[in-house]
C-alpha cells in the first residue's frame, strides 16, 4: 500500500492539513501527544493513505521523557514502513520555524525540524516541507530563503518551488503548493514502478 507521512512539530496545521487533503476530520482525543498511533486515512480518488504521525517537540502537560519516546516511535515507524512510503510531508509553521530552529542551534541541539528533514531524506524518502501559516508571514521571500539555509537547500527558494518548498495556508484551504508537490512525487513514483 502507497503512503503519505505527515510529520511535524505540535500545533503547526497537521490536523487542518489533513482535514483539507482528504476531507475527513481528525476525531477529538487523537490530538497529537495524546495518542502516539500513527492515524492512517484514505484519499478517496488516489489508491493511498495519508498517515498522521504524532507531533514531536515541545507540548505543554507532555513530560520530557515522553516527548523522547514520542520522537523515537516516530523515527522507527518511518524505518519500518519507509518501503511503502511513497512521500513525507514535514509541515512547519512558517511564523516561526526559523526562531525555533535558531534557538536550538545555538544551544547546541540539532532542530528537530532540521534532523527530521535530514532523517527522511537518509532513509530515502522524498520530502515536501510544507511551510503552513503564511497568512502570518510577511517576509514571504526572506522566510522561505531562511529556511532553505537552515535545511541546507541553496537559496531562492523558488527553485524547490512544486517539488520540496510548499507555502500554504491550511486554515484557509490554500493547499495547492503542497497539492502540486505531492502529485510531483507521485508521478515519479509511478514512474519508478514502471
Ligand atoms: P496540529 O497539532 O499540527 O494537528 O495542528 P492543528 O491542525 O490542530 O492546528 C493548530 C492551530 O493552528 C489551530 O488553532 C489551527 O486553527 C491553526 N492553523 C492551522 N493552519 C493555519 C494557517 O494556515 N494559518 C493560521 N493562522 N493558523 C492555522
Amino acid at each position: 500500500d502507497d503512503e503519505i507521512a505527515l510529520v511535524g512539530r505540535s500545533n503547526v496545521g497537521k490536523s487542518t492539513i489533513m482535514r483539507e487533503l482528504t476531507g475527513h476530520s481528525v476525531p477529538t482525543g487523537q490530538k497529537p501527544g495524546v495518542t502516539r498511533e500513527p492515524n492512517h486515512f484514505d484519499w478517496s480518488s488516489q489508491s493511498f493513505m495519508f498517515t498522521d504521525l504524532p507531533g514531536f517537540g515541545f507540548m505543554s502537560g507532555v513530560e520530557g521523557e515522553h516527548r523522547e519516546a514520542i520522537q523515537t516511535d516516530i523515527v522507527r515507524y518511518i524505518e519500518d514502513n519507509a518501503e511503502s512510503i511513497l512521500a513525507a510531508v514535514l509541515v512547519v509553521d512558517g511564523k516561526s520555524v526559523i526562531d525555533i530552529i535558531d534557538r536550538h542551534s545555538d544551544r547546541g541541539e540539532i532542530p528537530h525540524d532540521v534532523e527530521m528533514y535530514h532523517f527522511l531524506k537518509e532513509v530515502g524518502i522524498p520530502t515536501v516541507v510544507a511551510v503552513n501559516k503564511m497568512d502570518k508571514v510577511d517576509d514571504t521571500d526572506d522566510r522561505l530563503n531562511d529556511l532553505c539555509d537552515r535545511l541546507g537547500l541553496f537559496p531562492p527558494w523558488q527553485q524547490y518551488e512544486e517539488e520540496v518548498i510548499a507555502p500554504i495556508t491550511a486554515k484557509a484551504g490554500r493547499i495547492d503548493s503542497l497539492r502540486t508537490a505531492l502529485q510531483h512525487h507521485i508521478r515519479a513514483a509511478k514512474r519508478d514502478e514502471l
